[in-house]
């Protein structure tokens, strides 16, 4: 069979995806920062590197997958100066800063499983980690590309760049980082401890009322927002893995940088394919905090926002995310997502349809295993999920014929064409028919409630069996004695 192939963001090439040691697979995801609740633009990277991990899986390999939790390091601007965001939001609500981290950490996880998303193999937090990222930072000491100044450790981009390539993940050539640092003439609080703009903090000394914060060999502090993840990778993946992902908006300074100290530290880059997801936009136009277009996933799923005309689904926010492929851009609109809820529909009920379908004895002339074969080498094509969904709406068309009899299929072919559609729909999109799993909702949630009145009618407790009957009929639900036991029908 065709190999998988990825686009490197690292090279800009497409290339052969070949396992450093299989049928072991390791994949580092940069997860949330948990100040907030998870938002529109949070939902791509699950979706994208979900189908990523999905497939590998039915290839065979045993991935390990690793996302982390950032609760300490990232600073408000992104950089090295202001307020942690995680304390920051502490102080505010006047709650500890693991109350935070713990209260937004389950909230992303709702929306993770809402969305379907397998869950991580590890899912390490940057506080249960300082030890190793302490003695990352001793190593990149010792080799010589960082350096202490006045309780702080900066990560030294001159020394490194004259024997690496500092910007070559990003496109970013130093000569224009310098020369854009030296135009800024901020006087923040820590610029002027560096040797130059361009380093970066892998440990910032605390100001006694910084709240989180521990001992070190350079004093009280806390790490750098980049070094959690060389050091958690590292420890869980080793000093080179297999796929680093993570969004575009990453690229410059967190994964630039993380390469950096891997190198430094080990003398190897972290990851041999860098994978990036392209953003959401709304309407064409960034989602961003100033421009007050953010939806909270939450708020997105009951159509809680002035953006929204009706409420969407998480299967049709999947659906409609896998719809374009990762690397180019999504645009979110009312639109797309009542086309994305429509198709979804389409591909669901052809799978209910397909159940009911009888094949025939007399041998047919269609080809389902180039349906397989297309298939296959859509997702091997740089994880083309259009082009998948494209070939799965063919199925869907043959299906609708073999149920009005236009068409007909033996039962060798027909089990093909039931494993490939289920494959491909619910295993590696990871998608999910919603409408069914509410459905076996309620025929527990009935069979529970007839088999309480059962109980009552054998214990001759006829007023709680009538209440049972009479309160279901309030609700436009009717039971219905029979011989064979109680059924339930809705009005
Ligand atoms: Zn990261």
């Amino acid at each position: 069979m065709q190999v998988l192939k990825l686009y490197n963001t690292y090279t800009k090439k497409i290339v052969d995806f070949q396992a450093i040691n299989p049928p072991l697979v390791g994949i580092y995801v940069c997860g949330p920062t948990v100040y907030g609740h998870p938002h529109l633009g949070h939902a791509r990277g699950p979706i994208v590197f979900d189908v990523l991990h999905r497939y590998l899986n039915h290839l065979g390999y045993k991935v390990r997958f690793v996302r982390n939790v950032t609760d300490v390091g990232h600073l408000v601007n992104d950089g090295d100066d202001g307020d942690d965001k995680v304390a920051k939001k502490a102080k505010l609500e006047q709650l500890e800063p693991m109350e935070i981290a713990q209260f937004y950490t389950d909230s992303y996880h709702l929306m993770l499983q809402q969305l379907n998303v397998l869950p991580a193999s590890i899912e390490p937090r940057a506080s249960g980690h300082i030890i190793e990222q302490i003695e990352m930072i001793q190593t990149i000491i010792e080799n010589g590309f960082a350096y202490e100044a006045n309780g702080s450790v900066y990560f030294d981009v001159i020394k490194y760049s004259k024997t690496n390539e500092y910007g070559k993940l990003s496109g970013r050539i130093l000569d224009d980082l310098i020369a854009g640092a030296g135009n800024d003439s901020r006087e923040l609080e820590g610029q002027n401890e560096k040797r130059n703009a361009n380093d970066f903090a892998l440990w910032k000394k605390a100001s006694q009322e910084h709240i989180m914060q521990w001992s070190s060999p350079w004093g009280k502090g806390f790490p750098g927002w980049h070094i959690e993840c060389s050091a958690m990778s590292k420890k869980y993946l080793g000093s080179t893995f297999d796929i680093h992902g993570g969004g575009m908006d990453l690229l410059f300074p967190h994964h630039e940088s993380e390469i950096a100290q891997s190198v430094a530290c080990s003398h190897q880059s972290p990851a041999n394919i860098w994978m990036h997801h392209n953003m959401i936009t709304i309407n064409g136009q960034k989602m961003a905090k100033s421009l007050n277009n953010g939806i909270s996933m939450q708020d997105f799923f009951k159509g809680n926002s002035p953006l929204l005309e009706k409420a969407y689904s998480p299967m049709t926010l999947k659906f409609f995310v896998l719809q374009a492929h990762y690397r180019g851009t999504l645009d979110f609109s009312n639109q797309a997502l009542i086309a994305a809820e429509k198709g979804l529909h389409r591909l669901m009920t052809a799978y209910t349809t397909l159940q009911t379908i009888k094949p025939t004895e007399n041998s047919s002339d269609l080809n389902i295993e180039s349906f397989q074969k297309r298939c296959f080498e859509a997702l091997n094509e740089d994880l083309n999920t259009p082009i998948l969904i494209a070939t799965l709406f063919e199925m869907v068309t043959l299906i609708n014929n073999l149920s009005s009899d236009t068409q007909s299929i033996n039962s060798k072919e027909f089990d093909l064409l039931k494993n490939i559609y289920h494959s491909f729909v619910f295993d590696i999109l990871g998608l999910a028919n919603e409408s069914n799993s509410n459905s076996q909702h309620l025929d527990g949630l009935m069979q529970l409630l007839i088999d309480i009145r059962h109980e009552a009618k054998i214990k001759k407790d006829y007023a709680l069996s009538d209440e049972i009957r009479n309160k279901l009929i309030t609700l436009g639900i009717q039971l219905k004695d029979g011989k064979d036991g109680t059924t339930f029908s809705l009005n």
